[in-house]
């Protein structure tokens, strides 16, 4: 069972550090800065051990330098090795390493980079996915590099995972995001009730994730744009008929571009 700690970079990006409870040993992910992670490992007397990238962004990899000392070891994706940190263990599709005595699995989600990837603790309970700029709550990353289809075709497979899943996403966008969703879908309780949930979590100055990928379907249009009532909206936005789903996604993606 790991620990899972936000820890506030930049204006809302969270560095995720994982200890096993009773061990100083920790990783973190995606560390943009290392100031708040060097603070944290001194307060807590922890020593780190591992770092996870999800990909190349400055606000993701920009603490690496000064953290990633002798013994520390660097995990990112094998199709970005010119534009990451020097790494010591290059993944892809299908690798799967050992993280705190618990077994990762990494995920190819192209879309926001074209390097991108998640990772997976398929077996820890419940699975646990960090998935950097891909999938936020109640939104999804921009497009910088990949297509809707590609998106559209990472965000599926995320969604395919067990209901369960914890989803740590590397930004504190939720509250901004559930603005344009509820344009999107006005009349969609879950929604509704996840707005209440956030503006009181944010009142209390605390992170409104991780979150359930289970809740995460009932209200998130990007994952949800098979939904009739959406697809209506979405193809009135288009003025056209969208029969394939990522053709659907590219216009609500757009739309949130512009909104
Ligand atoms: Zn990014």
């Amino acid at each position: 069972m790991l620990k899972v700690t936000p820890l506030p970079a930049f204006n809302d990006n969270y560095i995720w550090l994982l200890q096993q409870p009773g061990s100083s040993r920790c990783w973190v992910v995606d560390p943009g800065q290392a100031e708040p992670v060097q603070r944290y490992l001194a307060q807590h007397e922890l020593q780190l051990e591992g770092i996870l990238l999800t990909h190349h962004h400055p606000d993701h990899i920009g603490g690496v330098k000064a953290l990633a000392s002798e013994g520390v070891t660097l995990v990112g994706c094998v199709h970005d090795v010119y534009r990451l940190p020097p790494l010591s263990q290059q993944v892809a599709e299908g690798s799967r390493f050992q993280v705190l005595g618990e077994t990762v699995q990494v995920l190819e989600v192209p879309g926001h980079t074209l390097g991108h990837i998640a990772y997976l603790f398929a077996d820890h309970q419940p699975p646990l996915l960090f998935c950097g700029d891909t999938l936020f709550s109640a939104g999804c990353g921009r497009l910088f590099e990949g297509t809707a289809e590609q998106m559209h075709t990472s965000l599926q497979r995320l969604c395919q995972l067990p209901g369960e899943t914890q989803i740590y996403p590397a930004h504190e966008y939720t509250q901004a995001n559930l603005r344009f969703a509820a344009q999107v879908e006005p009349d969609n309780d879950a929604m509704t009730a996840r707005i209440t949930q956030t503006e009181a979590q944010r009142n209390a100055q605390t992170p409104t994730l991780p979150v359930r990928l289970s809740e995460e379907l009932t209200y998130n249009p990007f994952l949800r744009v098979s939904n009739p009532l959406i697809r209506q909206r979405l193809e009135q936005r288009a003025e056209m008929t969208l029969p394939e789903d990522s053709r659907a996604f590219a216009v609500l993606r757009a739309w949130k571009d512009e909104a």
